[in-house]
C-alpha cells in the first residue's frame, strides 16, 4: 500500500459488527495494517479512541467502473489509483476493478496496465463484464464489439492478466461459454452469469460448468414469467451462487431488494455499485467504454441516436450511499454489513478483509445509527476527506 500504517493504535467501539453479529463495546488492536485483537471489554482503556456509532468491517466492491470522474477502463494506473481513491472516500476497502467491453486488444493493454496494481494489493482483482454478452442484452456495452467467448480468446485474456483477473461475466447461451465458463473457473477465475438473454436451463448448464456469480440480478436478464422463469429463481435458489444487487433504489425497486434478500439470505447477497466515471460528479455528459452516456438526476443513461434516454449505463452509487439504502429498507446494520462486506469478500476468496478478527487487514467503516458513513480506515490508517453518503 501506498500509506505507512501507523505503529499501533486502540480503538473502543461503542457497537461492532464481529462474525458472530453485533457486539458492544468492542477494542480493536491494530498493529502494522491488521487487526491484532479484538475483544468485548466493558470500559475504554486509557489512549484508546472512542468510536461512536457502528463500527463495521470495510466495505468491499466487486463490480466498480469508476468514479470522481476517473475511468478504470484505462492505460493510465494514476487514472485508476485516482477512481481507488475517490470510493475509498466513500467507504470501499477493497475494490475490483471492472472493465467494459472493448475490443480484445485494448482489454489486454487495459489488463497489462492494471495488474501491477493488483499485485501490490491496491486493487483485489480485475473484472471483465464484457465482451463475452449477449446482443439481446448488452445494455451499456458496444453491440459490434461483443463476441462468443471462444478458447483463443480466454486464453489470450488470462495469459494478459497473469493471476489477477478476479471475476469474468459471462452470458451462457452464447456458443462456447459452458467450456469458457469450466476454463476460467478451473484457472480461479469466479465467472459470473450475466448481461445474459438465457433462459433458466442455461443458467442452470452455466452453474454446473463452474459460474458462482450473477451480475447485478435483474438487470440485462430476462424478467421473472410465471410460465417461463429465466434466469432469476435460479440465481437466487441455487447455494453456489452469489448475487449482485445495485441497491440505489433505481435499479431496483425496494420491495425487490428486500425480495431477493429474504429469497437468498445474506450470506449470498452483494452490495455493488457497478458505479462509472460520473459517480460523486455534476449531472452531464459523460462516457461509459466509448459510448456516450447522459447523467440526470444522478440516473446514467445511454444517450439514443435521437438524443432520447437509452439504456441504463451503470451507476452513480457509492458503497456508503447504498449501504445507507440497504438500511433504510430496514435491514439490521449487521445484514447491511454482510452484504456490503463479509459475503463478497467470503465469496471471492479475499483474505483478511470483509470481517473483523484478529489477523485480518484493518479495513474499517464508521457508520450512524442509520447507516450513514463517518469515518474510513484502511490497513490501519484513517482515510481523510471521508464524504457523507448522498
Ligand atoms: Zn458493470
Amino acid at each position: 500500500m501506498t500509506e505507512i500504517p501507523q505503529a499501533s493504535t486502540t480503538l473502543w467501539c461503542e457497537r461492532a459488527v464481529l462474525p458472530t453479529g453485533a457486539v458492544e463495546r468492542v477494542l480493536l488492536e491494530v498493529a502494522g495494517g491488521r487487526l491484532v485483537a479484538v475483544q468485548q471489554v466493558d470500559r475504554a482503556p486509557a489512549g484508546a479512541e472512542r468510536l461512536g456509532g457502528w463500527t463495521v468491517p470495510g466495505f468491499v466492491d466487486t463490480h466498480v467502473h469508476g468514479g470522481g470522474g476517473h475511468d478504470y477502463a484505462t492505460l493510465d494506473a494514476a487514472e485508476a489509483t485516482a477512481a481507488r481513491d475517490f470510493h475509498r472516500r466513500h467507504g470501499t476497502t477493497s475494490s475490483l476493478a471492472s472493465l467494459v467491453t472493448a475490443e480484445l486488444d485494448t482489454l489486454v493493454a487495459q489488463i497489462r496496465a492494471l495488474s501491477p496494481l493488483v499485485r501490490r494489493g491496491e486493487l483485489a482483482g480485475l473484472h471483465l463484464e464484457g465482451p463475452f454478452l449477449s446482443p439481446a442484452r448488452k445494455g451499456a456495452h458496444t453491440e459490434v464489439l461483443l463476441r462468443p467467448p471462444t478458447e483463443e480468446a480466454v486464453d489470450r485474456l488470462l495469459e494478459a492478466a497473469d493471476g489477477t483477473l478476479a471475476m469474468v461475466t459471462i452470458a451462457p447461451e452464447l456458443p462456447g461459454a459452458l467450456d469458457a465458463i469450466g476454463r476460467l473457473a478451473r484457472a480461479g477465475v469466479v465467472v459470473a452469469v450475466g448481461h445474459t438473454d438465457g433462459d433458466q436451463t442455461d443458467v442452470r448448464r452455466a452453474l454446473d460448468a463452474g459460474a458462482s456469480v450473477a451480475t447485478h440480478l435483474f438487470n440485462a436478464m430476462r424478467p421473472i414469467h410465471q410460465r417461463e422463469p429465466g434466469p432469476v429463481p435460479v440465481l437466487l435458489d441455487d447455494e453456489r451462487v452469489m448475487v449482485e444487487l445495485i441497491a440505489d433504489g433505481f435499479h431496483l425497486h425496494p420491495d425487490v431488494v428486500r425480495m431477493a434478500v429474504a429469497a437468498a439470505g445474506l450470506d449470498r447477497v452483494a452490495l455493488v455499485t457497478d458505479a462509472m466515471v460520473a459517480t460523486g460528479m455534476p449531472d452531464g455528459g459523460y462516457t461509459l467504454g466509448g459510448l456516450a452516456v447522459a447523467v440526470r438526476r444522478g440516473e446514467a443513461r445511454l444517450v439514443g441516436p435521437d438524443g432520447e434516454p437509452g439504456s441504463i449505463a451503470g451507476s452513480t452509487l457509492t458503497m456508503a450511499t447504498g449501504f445507507a439504502f440497504l438500511v433504510g429498507t430496514g435491514m439490521s446494520i449487521p445484514g447491511a454489513s454482510w452484504l456490503a462486506a463479509s459475503t463478497p469478500a467470503r465469496r471471492h476468496g479475499l483474505d483478511g478483509v470483509g470481517v473483523l478478527e484478529p489477523g485480518g487487514y484493518a479495513d474499517l467503516c464508521v457508520v450512524d445509527g442509520s447507516g450513514r458513513l463517518q469515518r474510513v480506515m484502511q490497513r490501519g490508517s484513517w482515510v481523510p476527506d471521508v464524504e457523507e453518503p448522498r
